[in-house]
């Protein structure tokens, strides 16, 4: 066996780059991993997990699947596209840059709407950070200078377990260099999570009030009044934080889905990013936002520069890129039955999406382009497995913090198996025949 090292985890949007694969001879088989954690060694270790589909699969009319070659899923994929007035194409977060610039190419073609997962996670942060800039840093600023850190709506000891012990709790860095004791940690939240444990105050905020907690926070930081309770949270308790906050060399704010999608949602992550730049008429102080799924960062920097929005993007003009969520958001175009033709990529309709949207998905033409069975393969009309990106094939993708990492390939994927850049390739060329010159 031999041991690859530097390896980036392909789970969640930490990216944790420092894990060593221990892989077969033969490069086909992974015998152990070191560094990750539960869920990233997951993705590991069940590479070659029995009953793995490695050939497409086209929904028969009885409900059964049979299988199909890839020349017959990429015709169906190319026919699809070409015939159907407006296709929603969905998903990118578990894939290359690469291959999203090859899946784009394909769209613009075709003229279909590409959106990513952030359409039902953090797209309200990217519409506050349109509206308002965003004073951010890397995670490695985080390790080596913070002395203060917020988690507020997010709760990284079980999303993304490494997150604390890398970069924002427990890490010595080069100006921190006493690690979890020389860190303030303040955790605000509507329940008492795992991540609150670790956290030297815990703030109870009642749910649906986190706008008026972080204008209480902005007026405290200004010196001005606040009444005896907001958001649930006494007057002296909301003073000792900022207090604390204020006291810091370096802070962050780090934020999830508790934050963006509870009653305010982007408006929060607009008070949010405020608070952060008044927090700096005092000290250092920065805001990022907790990334979920491993590269839906990278797709809204993707789509961004080629077309100038993070997610949303509609193509079906051909001439130019529109943007409207609301409009162009995966969830209302399904909801509103306005497509009639779906490609999900590298993410999970049928485990996100509202239930009246899903049940769209599986009455129109569709394709699941997954490595592996999910739910939403399960209401396609035609799966196409690819390799696993990241473990099967190398690529780059963005952190939460926006960086870009690249990562490696580790082991064979199963043979005969096709990339998402080579399958998609394959279904540009397809649909170039098809349509011609359109
Ligand atoms: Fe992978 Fe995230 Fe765990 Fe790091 S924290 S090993 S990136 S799942």
């Amino acid at each position: 066996s031999k041991v690859v090292t530097d390896v980036t985890c392909p789970f969640c949007g930490t990216l944790c780059d420092d894990l060593e694969i221990t892989v077969s001879d033969d490069g086909k088989e992974i015998i152990d991993c070191q560094n990750a954690c539960a869920i990233g060694s997951e993705k590991f270790l069940h590479v070659r997990k029995e009953g793995r589909v490695t050939r497409p699969r086209k929904r028969q009319p009885d409900g059964s699947y049979k299988e199909i070659s890839y020349d017959e899923a990429i015709e169906y994929t190319a026919q699809m596209l070409a015939k159907a007035k407006k296709t929603l194409w969905y998903g990118w977060a578990s894939t290359s840059c690469e291959a999203m610039a090859i899946g784009h190419k394909v769209a613009e073609k075709a003229g279909t709407i590409v959106d990513n997962c952030a359409t039902v996670c953090h797209g309200s942060s990217l519409l506050a950070i349109q509206d308002v800039g965003v004073p951010s840093c890397t995670l490695g600023e985080v390790k080596n200078r913070a002395d203060r850190i917020v988690f507020w709506g997010c709760n990284p000891a079980h999303a993304h377990p490494r997150h604390m012990s890398r970069y924002s709790i427990f890490p010595r860095g080069f100006f921190t260099t006493k690690g979890h004791k020389g860190r303030k940690i303040i955790c605000v939240d509507c329940r008492y999570t795992d991540t609150a444990k670790c956290a030297d105050e815990f703030i109870q905020v009642e749910q649906g009030y986190d706008y008026e907690l972080l204008d209480a926070f902005r007026t405290v930081a200004r010196g001005q009044p606040i009444p005896d309770v907001v958001g649930g949270v006494p007057k002296e308790k909301i003073i000792s934080a900022v207090n604390t906050l204020k006291e810091g060399r370096f802070g962050v704010i780090f934020f999830g889905m508790g934050l963006t999608h509870t009653l305010g949602r982007n408006h929060n992550i607009d008070i949010a990013i405020n608070l952060t730049r008044d927090l700096n008429d005092f000290t250092k102080f920065s805001i990022i936002a907790m990334r979920g799924h491993w590269n839906v960062t990278g797709s809204g920097q993707v789509l961004s520069w080629q077309y100038g929005f993070p997610y949303c993007v509609d193509l079906t003009r051909r001439t130019h890129a529109r943007y409207n969520p609301g409009e162009t958001s995966s969830v209302d175009l399904l909801r509103r039955k306005e497509v009639d033709a779906c490609i999900c990529i590298a993410s999970d309709i049928g485990a996100h999406f509202p239930i009246e949207a899903t049940r769209h998905m599986a009455q129109i033409p569709s394709v699941c382009i997954d490595p592996h069975i999910n739910l939403t393969t399960e209401i396609s009309d035609v799966h196409i497995p690819v390799a696993l990106v990241g473990v099967e094939v190398e690529g780059c993708a963005y952190r939460m913090d926006n960086v870009p990492i690249a990562c490696r390939k580790v082991v064979e994927p199963p043979e005969g198996m096709l990339t998402d850049e080579e399958l998609l390739e394959k279904v540009y060329d397809r649909l170039c025949e098809i349509m011609g010159d359109a």
